[in-house]
């Protein structure tokens, strides 16, 4: 026989943030606590696997691993408030899905000797939209070269963002961010 693995004990501050989470309807398993050394690690982590819009729709999200728990939350929040009302009212069609290139990466900041807060699951890097109708606006493409819809609409999801997560950088902030989105827990506002 093989020995019990130890249950998983979120702390009472983690419990808290996964019922906010559950509330928001997310889809989503809160992952075991992992230190990975060099100054990585996912601790109060969650895997979503779909988001909720409006009028009962499902939000699919593309190539998202762990993802520190309160971030999650302001991510649910903003993909049905800021994303997914957008959509409908700048273009036309409710949100289907959220294309990311990923949150937990054991990284420096690009140029830097400091720990992205990748390193610790506290930010997702947002790639494009995919609507209801099949449209898709990809912040690399869009940003500068999209329809004047597609450029209001990545413009307004982008300043919503700024008022649920601490550090919002885009294509306006540099070379490194003209394909994305980065949005990052915490509580120091900077939004570019
Ligand atoms: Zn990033």
């Amino acid at each position: 026989m093989r020995p019990a693995q130890p249950a998983y004990v979120p702390t009472a501050e983690t419990r808290q943030c996964l019922s906010q989470l559950g509330a928001a309807e997310a889809s989503f398993a809160p992952l075991p606590d992992k230190f990975h050394g060099a100054g990585c690690s996912t601790v109060n982590t969650v895997q979503l696997s779909a988001l909720y819009g409006d009028d009962q729709r499902t939000l699919g999200i593309g190539n998202l691993g762990p993802v520190a728990c309160p971030v999650a939350n302001s991510f649910a929040g903003w993909a049905r408030y800021g994303v997914d009302r957008a959509a409908r009212s700048i273009l036309g069609s409710p949100l289907a899905r959220i294309e990311t290139f990923g949150s937990y990466n054991c990284r420096n900041v690009a140029g830097t000797a400091r720990r992205s807060a990748h390193s610790t699951a506290n930010a997702i890097d947002v790639s494009g939209f995919v609507l209801a109708d099949g449209r898709r606006i990809s912040v690399k493409q869009g940003w500068s070269s999209g329809s004047r819809a597609e450029r209001e609409f990545l413009r307004i999801v982008h300043t919503s963002a700024c008022k649920r997560f601490g550090t919002v950088l885009g294509p306006e902030y540099n070379e490194a961010h003209k394909d994305h989105f980065h949005l990052e827990g915490g509580s120091r506002p900077f939004c570019r």
